[in-house]
């Protein structure tokens, strides 16, 4: 490619531009070009880099949602009855085991939304815990289940993330 050839980015035609997206060679305008240690890339190539590494199914979505609905309201239940000592402890412990059941139940495919859903599913879990724990009359100390949330959610959250 000569110095002066002049190319204009294939999603502006209007816009000239030298450069080049390092994968596909489609000129890109700066304003289009995404900066990415192998280069600069044009957006139709980002995005199809980031579908393949996206690998969850719809289906992957829904299971991981029942799956960590129900492990979370039974964590929730049980560390929303201990000391908070103890739910500090834990805590993260619980959030990590519910994030490895729901990456194991998925067959680990990866998914944008995941770490959302998981920490959703957490904070509901919390709040079903308190329906099932008025059912089974058996007292719950809030301060313990907010902790256990809390500590739970950031855990699962740098998991999946
Ligand atoms: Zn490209
Ligand atoms: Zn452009």
């Amino acid at each position: 490619m000569s110095d002066d050839e002049v190319l204009y980015c294939i999603n502006h035609p209007n816009v000239e531009t030298r450069l080049r997206c390092s994968k596909c060679g489609n000129p890109i305008c700066p304003k289009c070009a995404v900066q990415t240690p192998v280069g600069f890339r044009c957006p139709q190539c980002v995005r199809s880099q980031q579908a393949i590494f996206y690998t969850a199914t719809p289906l992957d979505y829904g299971v991981a949602t029942v799956v960590g609905l129900v492990i979370s309201t039974v964590a929730a239940f049980i560390l929303g009855q201990v000391g908070i000592f103890l739910v500090i402890i834990l805590g993260p412990v619980a959030g990590g085991v519910i994030a490895e059941v729901v990456r194991w139940a998925i067959r680990r495919r990866r998914g944008r939304w995941i770490w959302l859903v998981v920490s959703s599913c957490i904070a509901v879990g919390g709040l079903l815990s308190l329906i099932l724990s008025a059912l089974l009359f058996s007292p719950t100390s809030l301060l313990s289940l907010i902790i256990y949330v809390a500590l739970a959610i950031g855990t699962a959250y740098a998991r999946l993330r």
